[in-house]
């Protein structure tokens, strides 16, 4: 049997640069294993990642040429195992693998090449099979390591690309968040009324305020200090949260003990009913506790396009609250 291996080193480093200058993240790995396939003139090339270490035992299959191989492999067994020594390894036939049965294919040889980390330890491997029997030629050590430090590279760049979006994203949600309560904060607020009013005055959607004030909060905050107030306020807010429904009801804590809530798609009488019950349950939760009863004043307005802008309607809703406070408080001025 021929198994004398020919490879021109100038077209595999061209494909290397062609591949680095126009593809990332995934589709960089996928393209390298295909190109890896093809130079290596090989039946199955498939990438790992380490998923333990010292010794390794397991790895995650992240890219493989043939879809059938599994997602993790157990290295027991598996000619890949002596790769994690940090060695390239090469089978030249009759190559003992046990995972083989699953895609029904009986390979020759087996070449297996390290990835390695800046400290030189070997984080995965690129495993090469063929149904020939192989003798590669040593020149093709060098390639290999080549490919594998530029799959090291981009594993790397997608790993911190994945930690910037995640710290970005709590970054975006510490800005909208009131710390206390965890509901939205006025800054939150403004963009959302503004943004449902702009929808409003298209006509592409109808919304109701409800803006709530905690009656005599500051006496609570003075018979259980401010701790206690701050409780009040959190197990309100858990309320709220409890009673509003996905996607309709936006909740902000504006500032002290007022909160606001936006409804989407909510008739006015509706959302009136929404507030007698938010307030009947309030009474009801509270006078387990310590605190005893509490009561809230609410002013409740229904977006329209007569409005000039979004602060207009806050403002109004506002009005209506301090009215239900002069009426003598506990109910709801719509
Ligand atoms: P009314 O029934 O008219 O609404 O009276 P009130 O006592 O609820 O309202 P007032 O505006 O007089 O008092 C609100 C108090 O809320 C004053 C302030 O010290 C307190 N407060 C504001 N922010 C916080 C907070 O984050 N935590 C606590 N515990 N208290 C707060
Ligand atoms: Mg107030
Ligand atoms: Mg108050």
């Amino acid at each position: 049997m021929d198994n004398k291996f020919k490879f021109n080193p100038y077209e595999a480093l061209k494909s290397i640069l062609e591949i680095t200058s126009y593809h990332t993240g995934d589709e960089f790995i996928a393209k390298t294993a295909i190109e890896i396939k093809k130079l290596f003139q090989a039946d199955l090339v498939y990438i790992t990642k380490a998923i333990d270490y010292s010794p390794t035992t397991k790895v995650e299959v992240i890219y493989s040429t043939n879809t059938k191989i599994p997602k993790i492999i157990d290295l027991n067994g598996v000619p890949g195992k002596f790769v994690f020594d940090n060695k390239i390894i090469k089978i030249k036939e009759h190559v003992q693998y046990n995972f083989l049965d699953v895609i029904n294919e009986k390979y020759e040889s087996f070449y297996g090449i390290p990835i390695t980390d800046g400290k030189n330890n070997c984080i995965g491997h690129i495993a090469i099979y063929s149904k020939k029997v192989r003798d590669l030629p040593e020149e093709l050590n060098d390639i290999a390591l080549i490919y594998s430090r530029k799959i090291e590279r981009e594993t790397r760049r997608i790993a911190l690309e994945k930690e910037n979006l995640l710290i970005r994203k709590q970054l975006e949600e510490l800005t909208i968040t009131d710390t206390l309560t965890t509901l939205y904060n006025r800054r939150y607020f403004v963009k959302i009324c503004s943004d449902i009013f702009a929808q409003v005055k298209r006509a592409s959607t109808q919304a109701t305020l409800a803006y709530i004030d905690i009656d005599n909060f500051k006496s609570i905050n003075d018979k259980f200090g401010h701790d206690g107030g701050d409780f009040v306020l959190k197990y309100f807010a858990d309320i709220l949260k409890e009673e509003s429904r996905k996607g309709i009801d936006y909740i902000f804590r504006l500032g002290g003990e007022e909160f606001c809530i936006i409804s989407l798609n909510t008739p006015l009488n509706y959302a009136y009913e929404y507030m007698e019950r938010i307030m009947n349950l309030t009474s009801r939760k509270f006078l387990t506790t310590k605190f005893g009863k509490i009561t809230l004043s609410i002013g409740l307005v229904e977006f329209n396009k007569d409005f000039n802008s979004y602060d207009e309607i806050l403002n109004l809703a506002d009005k209506k609250m301090y009215k239900a406070k002069k009426e003598g408080k506990n109910s709801i001025v719509k």
